[in-house]
């Protein structure tokens, strides 16, 4: 309300709210002379005198302060919400910065020092929406709670403050509520520790949890697959030691990173690891865990460490750290994630993406699983076979299949509700799905048990469903009532006739009530007014509401004996009572030992659940396995997928292949999609894999070729059927995508130096288990340029890496190197020429492409008649002097590797060879000029 409208009224009803306000401020926490009330103008305070003078006026520090500065300054790097009442306040520059931040109101509450003090605060029902936003802002937050009933803290004295302290630090990477989260992703805290080597190359360990659902793994690599691994986590927050994160060396790598949090190297301690590891855990060794190298405890025991202190040394139900071996997964580097769109689209979307393709699940703990097996394919043909073995059997039985996803998407997310449980966090509802989770279990158990024999996988998890105790559900289920509110402070989530004396303390409550009720009439009779009302808020409580017009009447002789004037609002006067106020401090009494009873009952049947809370985890993995596997069957029959022969050898042979994600986009608009067949497998006489070059015109079809062999590598060793007729996969160790791309001069770098440090990883790592993706590599620089990259970079995959790939270019030239080089195979998108257009078949045949239809792909997207005309004159023009190309001079260089020819012959040769094209008799001054300029500009190139 803006101040100026302010009539005498309206300034009266200002004071009161504000001595309502600071009432409510003195019952739920403060008593010290700076109470204040929020969001009520200065001058309304003023004019009430209800902001005496402060002390601080003088310099001096209010004891509020000093508890708030004494918390402030153990959290430096945190905005402090400061619990007072119902809000959590923030002070100075966190007030300032929050403002801004979430748009919030800034006032100020009192002085500090002789100044104003900013602040802002945000209601408790709403926090979790304000710290979801501050913590996308990359801001941490310290929570500060008030530790105890502000009535105790008046028995000290009546200028004592609340005793407070910070119950949390909510970090990005340390998050439990399902506000704050994706519930489809996972959210990864990762610390990264290293090993430094006097000699010979660096190692690092990872340590990476999940707190929101207790996930705990470690694994240790070297510098070249460190990148990799951690675009395979997508950690939410990555800790890393002071010394790491001032390493110039690996800094600008390091501070790439997102949500960097550096941490005293104490945290990284080695000495200390072991020790602080197993305190976490309670025993006294962590040898039961398995063997772990010295740099993976240090990873370990850093990311447990800081769980515990933002934490503050609450425990979430963390999994013992499962050790990953070096080399059980398929390395994909985040290049290559990005470019195949695995779990997002290049622009950032789940949707078009492999995930949401292929996605089937029911549950967000199935959804979860998903992303982690695309995101970490595995290289072991058994493990491999294992999962393929249960999507089998789920893909041929139909009816099982369609009862388990149907009653699977009734189970909650199980693992969540038990990590917020277990930290104190959670409410009636979580209770309750923990509830539902273990009965669940219990009937999927039973029901696959009743199978019979069951493939590996889903024996394990029957046998790992039947764990949780079922005794922990039956008690659940008879203290929760049906109807539960969000959070356990609203009371009413313990079932009638659980507990004999909450059960008193309810029909104390409420029959108070009744009383209430009562009482209404009673003074609507002896006052005459009928319309008399008794109505309840938080501010006043209980009290009698009549109009302005009868208010008159109530305050005359004789009713002002009986009622005592409490308000006056616009229209209404409000009043209490001796009486009323007695019987409301009995319903307050009654409604408290109700909530202190519940509570209680909350925390008895909590502890129940955090006992046994390692049973109840694993069983909420089984589940998320049971809805992956089930998904994946679904899809496979939904998608015609076929499961896919892997095993240890060099063949990649697919049959009737189709790009998962494409399919179903031109399928969903009407169109067909061809299937191809791809054959990297090695020749019968030779011991590496094959390298399939593919030519063909613009929007023939290559990359969604390219592609879809990467991705239907990536389906088969996750686990997954694949879209095609056969397909037969000797396991991949790491997969490579590139593709080459011009200038994107707007991001303000050179894709094509992009491009090229990506091409030199690909041929400085790729061994002959990779397979790799190149996508017309050389597409960026000019034509020679590319060309010649693109030529040298086959070489060197087919006589170094000797791995499979398939290589996608326009430059037709280089099909000649098949002359040459044994396993590389000629592919070609077939076209067809129709009535002058082109139609893309998009079918790949062996061969080379005879041309580009760059001209007819120009004049389906509707150039000017005459520029086509024009296009086709030049093109005839240079294809005469191709004949003459120095390509096919290259491939007579061979051997390969030998010294190379100077980059410089090249345009000097062309040059050479287009002058001994021309045909100066047939030409017009014009054209004969422009040939000129053409040559001297080959000429230049080859200079520079
Ligand atoms: P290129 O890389 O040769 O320029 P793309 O792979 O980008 O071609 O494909 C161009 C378009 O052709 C795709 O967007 C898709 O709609 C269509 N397409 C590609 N492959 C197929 C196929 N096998 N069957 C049907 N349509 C296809
Ligand atoms: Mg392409």
């Amino acid at each position: 309300m803006d101040a100026s409208h302010q009539t005498g009224r309206d300034i009266l009803f200002f004071a009161s709210v504000a001595r309502m306000d600071a009432a409510r401020t003195i019952a739920t926490g403060e008593v010290e002379p700076e109470t204040a009330s929020r969001g009520t103008p200065v001058a309304a305070d003023d004019a009430a005198g209800v902001m005496p003078k402060a002390p601080d006026e003088l310099g001096r520090v209010t004891p509020m302060m000093e508890q708030y500065i004494e918390i402030k300054a153990a959290n430096p790097d945190c905005l402090l919400f400061y619990r007072m009442g119902d809000f959590y306040e923030l002070f100075f520059d966190d007030a300032e910065t929050a403002s801004r931040a979430l748009g919030i109101m800034l006032t100020k509450r009192g002085k500090h020092l002789g100044r104003d003090i900013p602040m802002c605060g945000v209601p408790i029902e709403r926090a979790d929406e304000y710290l979801h936003r501050l913590i996308a802002l990359g801001h941490r937050v310290a929570v500060c709670e008030q530790l105890e009933d502000p009535a105790e803290a008046r028995k000290r004295g009546a200028k004592s403050v609340v005793r407070r302290d910070v119950v949390r630090l909510v970090t990005p990477g340390t998050l439990t509520e399902d506000s704050l989260l994706d519930a489809k992703r996972n959210n990864y805290l990762l610390a990264l520790a290293r090993s430094r080597a006097s000699s010979g190359e660096d190692r690092f360990a990872l340590g990476w949890i999940d707190i929101s659902t207790g996930e705990f793994r470690v694994a240790e690599c070297d510098r070249a697959s460190l990148a990799a691994e951690i675009a395979r986590i997508e950690p939410g927050e990555i800790l890393v030691s002071d010394a790491l994160y001032a390493d110039t060396e690996l800094a600008p790598f390091v501070r790439s990173l997102p949500a960097l949090t550096p941490l005293t190297r104490d945290v990284f301690d080695g000495a200390t690891a072991e020790r602080r590891l197993a305190s976490f855990f309670g025993v006294a060794t962590t040898a039961a865990f398995g063997t772990f190298s010295r740099l993976e405890l240090a990873a370990a025991a850093a990311a447990v460490t800081y769980v515990e202190r933002t934490q503050l040394g609450k425990r979430p139900p963390l999994s013992v750290p499962a050790r990953e071996a070096a080399g059980a997964t398929l390395q994909i580097d985040q290049a290559t994630r990005g470019n195949l769109e695995l779990v997002r689209t290049l622009s950032g979307e789940r949707r078009g993406s492999l995930l949401a393709a292929i996605d089937r699940t029911v549950t967000a703990a199935g959804s979860r699983l998903l992303a982690q097996r695309l995101a970490a394919p595995l290289t072991d043909p058994a493990e491999i076979a294992h999962r393929l073995d249960a999507v089998a059997a789920f893909a041929e039985d139909s009816a099982l299949r369609n009862e388990v996803r149907g009653r699977l998407k009734a189970v909650p997310d199980l693992a969540r509700a038990l990590s917020r449980i277990v930290v104190g966090r959670g409410g009636p509802r979580d209770l309750a799905a923990i509830r539902d989770g273990i009965f669940a279990s219990g009937e999927f158990a039973a029901r696959l048990a009743a199978l019979g024999a069951l493939p590996h996988e889903l024996a394990q998890a029957v046998a790992t469903l039947r764990q949780p105790d079922a005794a922990v559900a039956a008690e659940l289920q008879r203290a929760l009532a049906e109807e539960l509110p969000a959070f356990r402070r609203d009371g009413g989530f313990v079932r009638a006739v659980y507990e004999p004396a909450l059960d008193e303390a309810r029909a104390l409550r409420d029959e108070s009530r009744r009383v209430i009720a009562a009482l209404q009439v009673r003074y609507a009779e002896t006052t005459g007014i009928r319309a008399l009302k008794i109505r309840h808020n938080n501010v006043l409580g209980y009290f009698v509401d009549v109009s302005a017009q009868h208010g008159e009447k109530l305050l005359a002789a004789p009713l002002n004996a009986t009622f005592i004037h409490r308000q006056t609002t616009a229209g209404q006067v409000r009043f209490t009572t001796t009486e009323l106020g007695e019987l409301e401090a009995k319903i307050a009494n009654a409604a408290d030992r109700a909530l202190a009873l519940e509570l209680e009952i909350f925390d008895r049947l909590a502890t129940s659940v955090a006992a046994g809370s390692a049973a109840i985890k694993e069983a909420a993995n089984a589940l998320a396995l049971l809805d992956v596997t089930t998904a994946l069957a679904a899809l496979a029959v939904e998608r015609d997928y076929t499961r896919p022969e892997v095993d240890g050898s060099l063949a990649f042979a697919i049959s009737g292949g189709r790009h998962p994600v494409v399919e179903q986009a031109l399928i969903a608009s009407g169109g067909p999609f061809v299937a191809n067949d791809c054959d990297l497998s090695p020749p019968d006489d030779a011991v590496a894999g094959r390298i399939w070059l593919i030519t063909g015109p613009n929007m023939a079809g290559k990359s969604t070729f390219l592609r879809q062999n990467a991705l239907i590598a990536v389906l088969a060793q996750m686990g997954s059927f694949v879209p095609a007729k056969a397909a037969h996969i000797g396991t991949v160790d790491r997969l490579f995508s590139r593709v080459g791309a011009a200038d994107d001069l707007a991001r303000g770098h050179s894709t094509f130096m992009v491009e090229m440090v990506e091409t030199a990883a690909i041929l400085n790592q790729a061994g002959e288990r990779a397979l790799v993706i190149l996508d017309e590599i050389g597409r960026g620089t000019a034509t020679f340029d590319g060309l010649s990259i693109a030529w040298a970079t086959i070489e060197h995959l087919h006589e170094k890496n000797r791995c499979r790939a398939l290589f996608a270019t326009h430059f037709h030239e280089m099909t000649a190197l098949a002359a040459k080089l044994p396993r590389l195979h000629n592919a070609t998108m077939r076209v067809k020429e129709w009535q002058g257009d082109v139609v893309f078949l998009h079918e790949v045949i062996a061969g080379a492409a005879d041309r580009s239809y760059g001209i007819q792909v120009a004049k389906l997207a509707g150039l000017p008649p005459s520029v086509i005309e024009r296009a086709k004159i030049v093109l005839a023009q240079i294809e005469a002097e191709d004949r003459t190309s120095p390509a096919r001079r290259l491939i007579d260089d061979l051997p390969l590797f030998a010294a190379a020819r100077p980059a410089t012959t090249l345009p000097r040769d062309s040059a050479l060879a287009a002058l001994g094209a021309l045909h100066p008799d047939e030409m017009s001054p014009r054209e004969a000029l422009e040939a000129l300029y053409v040559l001297k500009a080959q000429l230049a190139k080859g200079d520079s």
